[in-house]
């Protein structure tokens, strides 16, 4: 039995050092209890935490240095073609052209200016998502638990732990039942260690190495099993994990598949553009141009032609999103998985608590072969346990016992703490009059074997008032049937026959049937020579409790298979009840329990697992053989869960979702997205964000490369043409500034388009730069291509060289205007609603327009830009001509879906 030990810390500590205990492993608890100065029954007082700060400072780890911001900003600068570019307007100067070369330095400053406020945005988003998941721990302080963020914690507070938890500082355990601790990260060992609150000692001189310090926990480790309650005795850099430096190498993440994706497109672009712009330059030279000014213009040309923007856009782009998924109640902790997210086509969902409320509510009762009905409201104990033929108190309580007793949660007039069913099933026996408090005082708990979701039961020890050793359990009834040999009948405990176990399981069922969970109570006197053999009990009662659905759970559930996006349900809830709320939710497809899934081979689940919606009775462990599964049938998987065996399911997922409330630290800290709600609905609504984000990436590629391709085609055609160039160098750059600032940013945060979650999930293979996408891009560059030189040809017939280059600049910054509204959509018509939903999108393209009118209008910036002004005849030729890229994308998008009505309209009626 002694699965719990107890150090004998005594209730008075002598006044404490304030010295860090490094050897506290070799000592008693209590000595380390007396040394630091604190009685563990009561904990610190607030002014011991204050002066303990003040001199041990916070518990935290030191973060590798950052590189100050002013380098930066300079980082901006060392992109080779600004380089390039700065060197060509130097040449340039000294050539002879000081205006150029000057404004050339302030538009690549507002360039760099530009690039590094995206940098820091993208930055801070992250760093405030981080800020949501900030560690906290459990102490107990002035004789009260209260929950304090981790790095609050001083040497001397008493820390409560359980299976779960990431342990917060070093510490020595005064209170250890049942815990196991995972060191891997400290100590290489893969296995979990048993922990108890026994000094170790070493042989001689020798200091006894980490991984055998049983009696004492290390900070970032992570507790596996059991409870306990540990003395912190160092924290921040002094504690085993703070003095290994390799540990604190924390590696930045792997740049994710889109990343590694743009990264390579945008080689590739600039191999290409490059090709260009040296033809273009070859071909102006051989036409004798301006050494000085083409040498400047073709550089410019790189520029604004080499997409080196999209990097920045992309950052961005995702920071922004996450940080809107996180105000919306789900935090991504890799950036990858928000792709992951938006090609997602299962959701795995837990039952309890993220699919149900986890509001749990006894409704029905079996004992003794009597239903007796529970009446009342949430975790109220003013109703009433009624069955058809009297109520026998006496005789409830007996059966209720166990429940009482086998419990670690608490009614307060605040609420509940502690798991929901087990308050549940305190309210259960408080409504049969029950003193649940009164109980578990005169029946104190010597040891537990802890609750644990693979194994479905728990049990207490207690002496009873005879001094014999009473085990009490509770646990599904499948599970603790196992266990039973007798059942309690109106005549005492009876042999549990075949014909009663048959009653017990019907009574289980019907329960279940309804929706109901299922948990029954054993009890027995036990044998104290075997503590971990809790068998020949007697089974006393069960009890069926109700947890109501989460009222958007079903749109939830609808919405995703609308979009292609099955949900399967997992639960160690039996599968009845799982069938019940599974249908209530929507969900379809078979029911597969646990046990039929460890019989079925590998061969024969991935041919069944597309019909399987519900995974009863299962236990942790086959979580992963069902990600495993789904994954080799193409699946992109996103799995929740919340227990610390969870934490493999949740790494092996594409997407591992975590539950911010009720969820352990261990899977938290294993999962990529983290719902501060624990509500199924906002995975459907994230999975929404991820294919928007991704969207509105494809958006600016297709935006920014358009342009890119529109100015190398309108400067190569012009001097194939024996045109002089319809654009400055300095033109050129406020191009690209338009490009890869205020517009292309917008664009990055369009909001999600109506019909994003009525189509199929994004293939995960997909390129981002498709065939098809390319034909666009290409065609709106041409288009632009073919407007800008149009008008500028027209019109240096008809007006001089000088106006016919300003409107050649302006129609192409315009293009820029409406291909912003062409590149939002890929199949949708260009002109539509949809085109009013982004605000941010409409005030930067008002303020380019209105820049523009000032870059031409106002004298002091035609030195600047070498413009001149235009007439207002002039004026509307210009955006008349930009107009035509959404025309003629509009015709090409209404022809293609006029092509593929065509053959259905052919089709010949029935009837
Ligand atoms: P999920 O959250 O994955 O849907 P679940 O909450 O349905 O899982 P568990 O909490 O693992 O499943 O519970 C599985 C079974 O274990 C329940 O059906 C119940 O019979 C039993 N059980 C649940 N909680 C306790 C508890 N605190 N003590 C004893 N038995 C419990």
């Amino acid at each position: 039995m002694p699965q719990q030990t107890r150090s004998t810390a005594g209730p008075e500590a002598p006044p404490g050092r304030l010295e860090p205990v490094t050897d506290a492993y070799q000592r008693e608890a209590a000595e380390v209890a007396g040394l630091l100065g604190v009685v563990p029954a009561t904990g610190l007082t607030t002014d011991d935490v204050r002066r303990r700060t003040g001199t041990w400072g916070a518990n935290e780890l030191a973060e590798p240095g950052r590189r100050p911001q002013w380098l930066r900003l300079l980082d901006q600068f060392r992109n080779w073609l600004i380089g390039m570019l700065l060197v060509a307007a130097v040449v340039a100067g000294i050539i002879g052209d000081i205006k150029d070369a000057f404004v050339i330095a302030i538009v690549l400053t507002i360039n760099a200016v530009l690039g590094y406020l995206q940098e820091r945005r993208a930055e801070r988003s992250l760093e405030a998502l981080r800020q949501m998941l900030v560690p906290t721990a459990r102490v107990r302080r002035e004789g009260r638990v209260t929950v304090v963020p981790a790095r609050e914690l001083v040497p001397g507070d008493v820390v409560l732990l359980e299976a779960g938890d990431r342990v917060p500082a070093d510490g020595r355990l005064t209170v250890a039942a049942s815990v196991e601790a995972a060191e891997a990260a400290l100590t290489g060992e893969s296995q979990p260690v048993a922990k108890t609150t026994a000094p170790s000692t070493a042989d001689g001189d020798e200091t006894v190495p980490v991984a055998e310090r049983t009696g004492v926990l290390f900070m970032n480790t992570a507790l596996t099993r059991g409870r306990a309650e540990m003395i912190v005795t160092a924290t921040g850099m002094r504690t085993e994990v703070g003095a290994i430096a390799e540990a604190l190498r924390t590696g930045g993440e792997p740049p994710s598949p889109l990343a590694v994706q743009m990264d390579s497109l945008g080689r590739w672009l600039a191999l290409v553009s490059g090709i260009a712009v040296a033809a273009y330059a070859l071909v102006a030279l051989i036409r004798g141009e301006n050494l000085a000014d083409l040498a400047l213009r073709a550089v410019a040309l790189a520029v604004a032609a080499i997409p080196e923007g999209l990097p920045a856009v992309l950052a961005l782009t995702l920071a922004l999103g996450v940080h809107r998924m996180a105000g919306r109640g789900a935090i991504v902790k890799r950036l990858a998985s928000v792709e992951a997210l938006g090609s997602a086509t299962v959701v795995c969902s837990d039952k309890t608590g993220t699919l149900t409320l986890n509001e749990m509510t006894a409704r029905a009762l079996w004992s003794a072969g009597r239903l007796y009905e529970v009446t009342g409201k949430g975790y109220d104990t003013a109703g009433t346990v009624r069955s058809t033929d009297g109520e026998r108190t006496a005789q409830l309580h007996e059966a209720l016992r166990p429940f009482v007793l086998c419990n670690d949660a608490r009614l307060t007039p605040d609420g509940i703490i502690g798991d929901p069913t087990e308050a549940a099933l305190l309210v259960l026996a408080a409504k049969t009059s029950l003193d649940t408090e009164d109980e578990r005082i005169h029946v104190p708990r010597d040891g537990e074997v802890p609750f644990d979701p693979a194994a479905k039961y728990m049990a207490t020890f207690h002496t009873d008032a005879d001094g014999s050793t009473r085990v009490c359990a509770k646990g599904a009834v499948d599970v603790l049937l196992h266990r039973c040999t007798h059942l309690l009948t109106d005549q005492g405990p009876a042999p549990l026959t075949a014909e009663r176990r048959r009653e017990v399981n019907d009574a289980a069922r019907r329960m279940g049937r309804q929706g109901l969970r299922v948990l029954g109570a054993a009890t027995a006197v036990t044998d104290q020579s075997h503590p971990d053999d809790v068998s020949g009990l007697t089974l006393t009662a069960i009890a069926g409790i109700a947890d109501p659905p989460r009222p958007q759970a079903r749109d939830a559930v609808a919405l995703a298979r609308a979009a292609g996006v099955t949900v399967k349900m997992i639960t160690g809830d039996h599968a009845d009840t799982a069938t019940a709320i599974a249908r209530e939710l929507g969900i379809t497809g078979e029911v597969v329990t646990g046990a039929e899934l460890a019989r079925m081979s590998e061969h024969d689940l991935a041919g069944r697992i597309e019909d399987i919606g519900v995974f009863a009775r299962v236990a942790p462990e086959h979580k992963v053989t069902i990600v495993r599964a789904l994954s080799e049938g193409g699946h992109i998987v996103a799995m929740t869960g919340d227990g610390v065996n969870d934490a493999a399911a949740l790494q092996a997922a594409h997407i591992g979702v975590a539950m911010g409330i009720t969820g352990t630290d261990v899977a938290k800290e294993a999962a990529d997205m983290v719902l501060t709600d624990d509500d199924f609905s906002t995975i459907v609504r994230a999975v929404r964000e991820g294919r928007s984000i991704y969207d509105n990436i494809v958006t600016f590629v297709r935006f920014q490369l358009s342009t890119n391709i529109g100015a190398i085609l309108t400067l190569l055609v012009t001097v194939l043409a024996g045109l002089p160039a319809p654009m400055s160098a300095i033109q050129l750059l406020w191009v690209n500034i338009i490009m890869d600032g205020p517009p292309a940013m917008a664009l990055g945060v369009d909001p999600p388009r109506g019909n994003v979650m009525h189509r199929p999930p994004r293939s995960p293979d997909e390129r981002i730069l498709n065939t098809r996408r390319l034909a666009a891009i290409t065609r709106s560059g041409a288009v632009m291509a073919t407007g800008t030189v149009a008008v500028f040809a027209a019109a240096r017939q008809l007006t001089d060289a000088a106006t016919a280059a300003t409107m050649a600049f302006t129609t192409f910054v315009l293009f820029q205007l409406f291909n912003a509204l062409v590149a939002r959509s890929e199949d949708d018509p260009v002109l539509g609603r949809h085109q009013l939903h982004n605000r941010t999108l409409w005030i930067s393209l008002a303020a380019v327009l209105v820049l523009q009118v000032v870059a031409v209008q106002a004298p002091f910036a035609q030195g600047v830009f070498d413009t001149v002004p235009l007439g207002v005849a002039q004026w509307a030729i210009c955006p008349a001509t930009a107009s035509t890229v959404v025309l003629t994308e509009q015709a090409w998008r209404a022809g293609r879906a006029w092509l593929s009505r065509a053959p259905r309209a052919q089709r010949p009626r029935r009837g």
